[in-house]
């Protein structure tokens, strides 16, 4: 009996440990909630499409991002690439230390890290969106984290959208954390996410995904098969090394190498998000939004007006109440 090897564990152990490892903000959601309520409108992901035996709880793990970097105003700027990808490793790691501790414990563990998208949806096509093979937002919003924004991404009371997550499944007995009801993305009243988008992907609750991905991204997969694509068809050997030694081709070696320009990428509505107790911190560099434009400051307008879109409706549980 597995159980003969495990020792009891109380949520309070799990949450100091993943401190201890180096979570910034640490939260365990019940499996079977994740199971009931799945995201995605007929795209559905479940802890059970992943393990049978191993999703009783999913603790969900979050690492802030750096303040120097949120405070570069330039969405492409390899230094936010750079910095972020240390980031995820660092979270990566702790991850990695829970599943060890879990098990030194007897319980069986898995991580679900931000970047392994599902290989399985894969239909050889480059520019379509996959995601992560749980929803981590979501799962972050079920374990108490936070709630969702006008873009759908992540809102803590402590960082804002200004983290990264991961999860980690395993069965044990523990108090769960509930959800925020209460909103914490102010709107299109704010609108800052929408307003600095450098696609144009954001909607009303909703987000153009293939789009931002190609910013999100940026030297990414669909980045490199393009590039090839053209390599292969330029009229001649010498454009064609010309392109080979390209800084596009430097870039995409480059974070080949390291990951940074492909797991990391635009955040700028991360960054410019008034949400979070380390806004204040940011702040100064970060009021002026020069993606603005007059078209989006209009369309914002509109959605004042509007009634919810149906994207609202299927995103409810994990927006939140708005304050009325
Ligand atoms: S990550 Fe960049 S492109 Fe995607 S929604 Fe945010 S600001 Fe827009
Ligand atoms: S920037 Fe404003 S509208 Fe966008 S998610 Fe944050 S609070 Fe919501």
């Amino acid at each position: 009996m597995v159980s003969e090897f495990q020792t009891p564990i109380s949520a309070d152990a799990v949450k100091a440990k993943a401190r201890e490892f180096g979570a910034d903000l640490v939260g365990i959601a019940d499996g079977m909630e994740l199971e009931a309520n799945p995201p995605g409108g007929g795209d559905e992901r479940r802890p059970s499409d992943i393990t049978d035996y191993d999703a009783g709880k999913v603790i969900v793990i979050a690492k802030k991002l750096t303040a120097g970097t949120t405070r570069i105003q330039r969405w492409d700027e390899r230094h936010k690439y750079y910095n972020d990808e240390l980031t995820l490793t660092a979270l990566e790691e702790t991850s990695l230390d829970m599943v060890y501790w879990l098990e030194e414990n007897g319980y069986p563990a898995i991580v679900i890290p931000p970047t392994h998208l599902d290989p399985w949806r894969y239909q050889n096509d480059p520019g379509e969106h996959l995601d992560t093979l749980l929803s981590l937002s979501h799962a972050a919003v079920e374990a108490g984290l936070g709630t969702l924004g006008l873009n759908l991404q992540l809102l803590t009371p402590e960082y804002g959208p200004r983290v990264m997550v991961s999860a980690v499944l395993a069965s044990f007995d523990c108090e769960t954390d509930g959800r925020q009801t209460d909103a914490l993305c102010k709107g299109p009243e704010c609108g800052r996410c929408l307003k600095s988008c450098p696609g144009d992907v954001i909607g009303h609750w909703e987000r153009d995904w293939p789009g931002c991905d190609r910013y999100r991204s940026p030297h990414g997969f669909a980045q490199l098969t393009e590039h090839l694509g053209n390599i292969f068809d330029a009229p001649n050997l010498d454009e064609r090394l010309q392109m080979l030694r390209s800084e596009e081709s430097f870039n995409l070696w480059q974070s080949i190498l390291r990951g940074a320009g492909v797991v990391t990428g635009c955040r700028r509505c991360q960054d410019v998000c008034p949400v979070g107790d380390d806004y204040a911190m940011l702040a100064d560099a970060l009021e002026e939004i020069p993606e603005a434009t007059p078209e989006k400051e209009a369309r914002l307008a509109e959605m004042l007006g509007e009634p919810k879109p149906e994207s609202y409706t299927a995103h409810a549980r994990w927006i939140g109440k708005e304050p009325s």
